[in-house]
């Protein structure tokens, strides 16, 4: 049975520093999809040398794992804990903030120089509670450690990022249930797949354009959440299209956001200025 479709938003536009932004999460129509907090989509949006000015500067995050999905260009990132490294396309960071990192980031020196395109996916993915204060830790993702799952007869790819795919495994260690897979999809590639048995799924369409389940027409920009039963989705590309599919578990927990954290209390988050304040999160400079 294929998993019915229980809303399709649209993005709100908005700006990060040097970046173009769709944000598809959180929107008026959809709070947050638990565990998932927040969709970012920057670009695509050209990079010309000596026009593109701004990083996102050092900044906290405690009690969530925010995820980066480059689709074209390189981003640089430096943390607190050290990490310093680049990715690009077909590749990801991830970072989960547990007690508190602070981390910078913006296009490599490397697209800065030589210029390019940059499309980028940053999603927030809530720690469940009893992680909210662990260690933080940064995984760096390279492409020779992502499997590809072939679906719809070879006419489309997913990149598994994380959880379990068609017998594959992602590389990305998570702390809850999640499955992670950047995909494309030749234009007139149509069939069903086999989805994860997880509650929450979401299939956002960063370029081109879907019907889903025989009836749904999802353009880029929009994010379509899937009811939590049947086992499989059907999908037509009546474009090349470039996704991202994600499940995971809702942890059905007490959530407040609030600037670069996410934890379960007020209490909690005034707690989380205070610490970054003092410096309890650690230091980077630039
Ligand atoms: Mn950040």
């Amino acid at each position: 049975m294929l998993r019915p479709v229980s809303i399709i938003t649209d993005s709100l536009l908005t700006n990060v520093g040097p970046l173009n932004v769709k944000q598809p999460l959180p929107v008026a129509a959809l709070r947050d999809a638990d565990p998932f907090i927040l969709l970012h989509h920057a670009g695509p949006q050209p990079v010309v040398p000596g026009e593109f000015h701004g990083r996102v500067d050092p900044h906290p995050h405690r009690g969530f794992e925010p995820v980066s999905f480059v689709y074209r260009g390189s981003l640089l990132h430096r943390d607190s804990l050290g990490n310093e490294g680049s990715i690009s396309s077909g590749e990801v960071q991830w970072i989960t903030s547990g007690s508190g990192i602070i981390h910078s980031e913006g296009p490599s020196e490397q697209i800065l120089r030589d210029g390019g395109e940059l499309e980028i996916i940053q999603l927030w993915i809530n720690l469940p509670a009893e992680k909210k204060m662990m260690s933080p830790a940064y995984q760096e993702i390279h492409r020779e450690s992502i499997p590809t799952v072939s679906i719809l007869d070879g006419a489309g790819q997913l990149q598994l990022v994380a959880g379990e795919f068609a017998g594959k495994r992602g590389p990305a260690t998570t702390q809850s249930p999640i499955m992670a897979a950047m995909g494309t999809i030749d234009a007139g590639a149509t069939g069903e797949i086999d989805v994860p048995p997880m509650r929450t799924l979401l299939l956002y369409v960063l370029g081109g354009s879907l019907r889903v389940n025989n009836e749904h027409v999802v353009d880029r920009h929009k994010l379509v959440v899937f009811a939590d039963n049947g086992q499989s989705i059907s999908l037509e590309a009546i474009e090349p299209t470039s996704i991202l599919l994600l499940a995971g578990e809702p942890l059905e927990e007490p959530m407040i956001a609030y600037g670069p954290f996410v934890m379960n209390t007020e209490d909690e988050i005034r707690q989380a200025f205070l610490d970054f304040r003092q410096g309890a999160m650690g230091q980077l400079d630039y």
